[in-house]
C-alpha cells in the first residue's frame, strides 16, 4: 500500500480518546491526502480498519486495536461559500461553529463546545439542544471501500435520533457541506455562551468521559440520566470510574480508570436499571477495539 502521511506503530489510544483510556493500536495512520484515505479503505477489503475522528464517543479496549486506525485529524480545512460552510471530517465541530458566528452564520450554535470532529458528528447524527447535525447536512463526502470519492445527499428520512445512514456503510467521510443562514452575529454567540455555560454547569469539562453514556428513550418516559439518577447511582465508583456526582448519564475518569473499570460501571448501571424497571438502555457509547471476551459475559 502506497502511503504518505505518517505512520504511528503500537500508539496508545489513550492520547486519542476524551475518556483518556485505551491500550495500543497496532498502527495508527494519519493520511496526508485523499489518495491516502482510499489507499487504506481499499486495504480495508481485507484487513480491519476502524476510522477515528476525535475519539469523543467511544471507548477503546485497554487491550487496544488490532489492526489499523486511520486518524482524519488532519482534513481540519474549514471554507465559508456564501451561507455554507465545507468543513474537513477533522475539523472539531466547536471550531466550526465558531467561524460560522464570526461570519454571521446562524445554524451551528447547537453544537458549540461539543467535543467532536465533523466527521464523527455527521456519523453519529450528534444531537443536543433539540437540534441534529441532519437538520444541516447539505451533502457529504466520502471515500467508498472501493477507494472511490463520492458526494452524497442524503435525505433526512435516512437519519433519525443519533442514527445516520453512515453507520451501515464503511466510508471514511471526508467532509461535509452545512446549509446555515445569515442571522445576528450577537444573537449567535449569545447562544453558544448560553449552550456552554449548561456544559460547564453539568459537569462537562471537569473530568474525562465520553458526554453520555445511554441514548434516550422516549418510551421510557424520562431521559436516561433521570432513570439512573432514581436509583441513587450518582457518585457510584468502580476503581478510577465513577457515575458523575453532576450528571447521572455520564461516567467519567477521576484518574487512573481503565477501560475494563468504565465497561464494568456501565455493565453496573444496566443491570440496575434492568432489574428495577425491566428497561434495557441502549448504549451510545461504542466499545472499540479488543473487547470479545468482556462483551460476551
Ligand atoms: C463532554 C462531552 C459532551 C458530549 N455531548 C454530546 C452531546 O450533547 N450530543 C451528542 O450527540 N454527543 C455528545 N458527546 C459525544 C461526542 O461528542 C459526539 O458523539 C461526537 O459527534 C463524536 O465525534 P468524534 O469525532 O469524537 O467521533 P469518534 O468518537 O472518534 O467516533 C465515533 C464514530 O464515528 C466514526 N467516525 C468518526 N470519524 C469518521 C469519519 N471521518 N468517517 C467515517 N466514520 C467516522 C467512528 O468510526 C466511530 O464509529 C459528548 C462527548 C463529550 C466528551
Amino acid at each position: 500500500m502506497h502511503f504518505r502521511g505518517a505512520v504511528l506503530f503500537d500508539e496508545p489510544m489513550d492520547a486519542h480518546t476524551s475518556f483518556r483510556v485505551g491500550g495500543p493500536a497496532d498502527v495508527l495512520l494519519k493520511p496526508a491526502c485523499s489518495d491516502d484515505v482510499a489507499a487504506v479503505m481499499k486495504f480495508g477489503r481485507r484487513h480491519p480498519v476502524f476510522i477515528l475522528g476525535a475519539g469523543a464517543n467511544i471507548l477503546v479496549s485497554d487491550r487496544g486495536i488490532r489492526g489499523i486506525v486511520l486518524d482524519m485529524s488532519g482534513f481540519d480545512s474549514c471554507t465559508v461559500t456564501g451561507t455554507d460552510i465545507v468543513a474537513g471530517a477533522g475539523a472539531a465541530v466547536s471550531d466550526v461553529s465558531e467561524i460560522a458566528a464570526r461570519n454571521g452564520l446562524s445554524g451551528l450554535e447547537f453544537i458549540y463546545a461539543m467535543p467532536g470532529s465533523v466527521g464523527g458528528s455527521v456519523w453519529m447524527n450528534a444531537r443536543c439542544y433539540g437540534k441534529s447535525v441532519s437538520d444541516i447536512i447539505d451533502s457529504v463526502e466520502i471515500i467508498d471501500e472501493d477507494g472511490q470519492s463520492r458526494r452524497i445527499v442524503p435525505s433526512p428520512s435516512e437519519f433519525s435520533y443519533k442514527v445516520s445512514p453512515f453507520q451501515r456503510k464503511r466510508w471514511a467521510i471526508t467532509c461535509a457541506r452545512f446549509k446555515l443562514q445569515e442571522g445576528d452575529k450577537q444573537e449567535i454567540l449569545k447562544e453558544m455562551d448560553e449552550h456552554r455555560r449548561d456544559r460547564e454547569s453539568k459537569g462537562h469539562f471537569a473530568a474525562p468521559s465520553a458526554g453520555s453514556i445511554f441514548k434516550n428513550d422516549r418510551r421510557f418516559g424520562m431521559p436516561s440520566g433521570k432513570i439512573i439518577d432514581s436509583l441513587s447511582l450518582k457518585g457510584t465508583a468502580v476503581g478510577g470510574a465513577q457515575v458523575s456526582p453532576v450528571h447521572a448519564n455520564i461516567i467519567i475518569n477521576n484518574g487512573g480508570a481503565t477501560a475494563e473499570e468504565i465497561f464494568e460501571l456501565i455493565r453496573l448501571i444496566e443491570k440496575r436499571v434492568r432489574d428495577t424497571y425491566g428497561f434495557e438502555l441502549e448504549r451510545e457509547v461504542l466499545l472499540v477495539g479488543d473487547w470479545e471476551k468482556e462483551a460476551d459475559r
